[in-house]
């Protein structure tokens, strides 16, 4: 478990802990202003009956300080759905957020940046999915968790990167549209043994009346995933060939099956927190990295990190004290597209 530090802590306790767990990866100058910050946003949240909820790309100071709950979006999701305050201040990006709201309507839902946006949940509209239900009727529809509420609400079930396989291979359809990520998508393919199309890539797949594919995809990305290449593995190795790589499944097919472990975020955590390897790598999100280096300090983590998820990084502890302090950004989501979409919601997070 990655520790995470407690509320009732000063400003000088908080800087002397976050000194000892983050000293190596933030300027000891940042960390006393940020200790300060988070010492006043953890005040404020007691006064204010709200819960932070931290994913595990926050930047390891605001990581390690404020969040109650840390850990990926369906442990945050499950976290969002059954807590009893007031405010939830999601520090993480809109979709997940989204996802809170969906769970857990009746609270106020608080997103500290209103750019906190993703690539992946950019790349798909609502209609979008309601065409591609057009051209393949009865098809069910499984959509990555990493997409907008109206989105979801065309769906039949969510998933997440650590249920993808589980969720398809649950549904009782031979064929599957499985939306938005591509390389999500392949992965799961390979991992189910399916077929995948593309018909927007290329539109004579699935004009025809024989459904000779099983599975439907998307051709959006991730922006971080997507730059880890095959020449960054093969050079890694050269240098340490005794390294073991952990890929994301958002990686491309190709780097995964170059790597020795693809999981999801918490699958990642878990590896490293039981691997006996003498030095590993991470080719996620950077600040993630630094944020289990922080929690293993006992273990050698090579940093190849170049590739920071810019809208993740939008979410900092100056935002997010304005956001206690201004009751900012409040989620919004139509009643309609709300209960439409918490069906597909629910449906994945009692898959498990
Ligand atoms: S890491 Fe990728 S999927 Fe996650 S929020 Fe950033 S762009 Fe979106």
């Amino acid at each position: 478990m990655i520790p995470v530090l407690g509320n009732e802590t000063s400003a000088d306790q908080l800087y002397i802990q976050m000194q000892d767990m983050l000293g190596d990866v933030v300027p000891d100058f940042e960390l006393k202003i940020k200790a300060e910050l988070a010492a006043e946003i953890n005040r404020l949240k007691v006064e204010k009956n709200a819960v932070i909820l931290g994913h595990n790309y926050m930047e390891p100071a605001l990581f390690h300080s404020i969040p109650d709950y840390v850990g990926d979006s369906l442990d945050l999701a499950r976290r969002a759905a059954t807590t009893d305050k007031d405010i939830i201040v999601f520090c993480g990006v809109r979709f997940m957020a989204e996802t809170a709201k969906i769970l857990n309507p009746s609270r106020t839902v608080l997103l500290p940046s209103a750019k906190a946006g993703c690539s992946l949940a950019a790349a798909i509209t609502a209609a979008d999915v309601r065409e591609l239900k057009q051209k393949f009727p009865g098809v069910p529809v499984v959509t990555y968790v990493n997409t907008y509420a109206d989105v979801k609400a065309e769906s039949d079930v969510c998933c997440t990167s650590s249920n993808a396989a589980a969720v398809v291979e649950s549904l009782d359809s031979d064929t599957v549209i499985f939306l938005p990520d591509e390389y999500l998508a392949k992965n799961v393919a390979r991992e189910t043994g399916r077929h995948i199309i593309f018909p927007t890539k290329d539109p004579r797949n699935g004009s025809g009346t024989e459904l000779d594919y099983q599975m439907i995809g998307w051709p959006g990305r991730c922006e971080v995933h997507e730059k880890f290449t095959l020449d960054d593995i093969a050079n890694i190795r050269k240098q340490f060939p005794d390294v073991v790589i952990l890929a994301h499944p958002e990686c491309s097919p190709e780097v995964v099956a170059a790597c020795d472990y693809s999981g999801s975020t918490n699958a990642m955590i878990k590896y490293v927190e039981q691997t006996k390897a003498p030095r590993y790598l991470l080719l996620t999100e950077c600040s993630m990295g630094e944020n289990i280096a922080a929690a293993n300090p006992e273990k050698e983590m090579l940093r190849l990190c170049s590739v920071r998820c810019p809208h993740m990084n939008q979410i900092t502890l100056e935002d997010t004290l304005a956001s206690l302090q201004k009751n900012q950004y409040v989620i919004e989501i139509p009643e309609d597209i709300l209960y439409r979409a918490a069906r597909a919601v629910e449906k994945m997070v009692a898959l498990g």
